[in-house]
């Protein structure tokens, strides 16, 4: 499922937002603050963040730069809700690193739209198939991967792995940024977890001769990759 994390500090917009987006199919994660945000970000790994521009505090502008400065959590797209529909000001955005703009008000069809768009840029529309090569398939609406199109039996731990390296190929991760990045800041669990998971999701890869996509990156880390390692 897609979360969405909303930042909006009047409540009845923010409901508003939320009602919708959960109408729409998002899981939907809420902030009133910056700093709120900021402490959601990191614990849930969203895969989108609607930002409202005018915040208590630290504003949207200040939170989106924040992010954007952040190697773990700059790739995630952020959308900003403005009130004010001046060149100036979405420029000041855009040079943020945000991705688009909603101008306030707006209609939910408008907002769903540019909310897809958005994943499909980013490659984390739900509504897709990740797709690796023509031999790993990944659907996340229907919650399965197919190896030459023959259902993979994999656990609910390895299905958020091979989600994660699916859409963070070709770079090297720590155990200790797999756990953050995967498994959530707010879990304690040992680094050697993340191995037993590997070695799992490699199992289940076995078969299909497709183990060698997860490779280890001796010092380091995983890597997903599609070249040999
Ligand atoms: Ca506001």
């Amino acid at each position: 499922m897609t979360t969405i994390l909303v930042v909006e500090d009047e409540l009845a917009v923010r409901e508003l937002l939320a009602a919708t987006l959960v109408g729409a199919g998002y899981q939907v994660l809420e902030a009133a603050s910056g700093s709120e945000a900021q402490r959601l970000v990191s614990d849930d790994d969203p895969a989108l963040i609607l930002l409202d521009w005018m915040l208590p505090g630290m504003s949207g502008l200040e939170f989106a730069k924040w992010l954007k400065r952040d190697e773990r959590l700059c790739e995630i797209p952020v959308i900003m809700l403005t009130a004010r529909d001046e060149e100036n000001f979405k420029v000041q955005g855009l040079d943020a690193g945000v991705d688009d703009y909603v101008t306030k008000p707006f209609s939910t069809r408008e907002l769903l739209a540019r909310i897809k768009a958005v994943l499909r840029r980013a490659g984390s529309d739900s509504s897709e198939l990740i797709r690796v090569g023509n031999r790993l398939e990944m659907d996340l609406v229907q919650h399965r991967v197919l190896a030459d199109d023959q259902p993979l039996s994999v656990g609910p731990t390895e299905f958020k792995l091979l989600h994660f390296f699916l859409t963070h190929q070709e770079r090297v991760y720590s155990r200790a940024q797999l756990l953050d990045l995967v498994w959530g800041r707010n879990v304690y669990i040992e680094e050697r977890t993340v191995d037993v998971h590997i070695r799992r999701l490699r199992k289940a890869l076995e078969p299909y001769a497709l183990e060698n996509l997860v490779q280890t990156v001796r010092g380091v880390g995983y890597r997903f990759s599609v070249r040999p390692s």
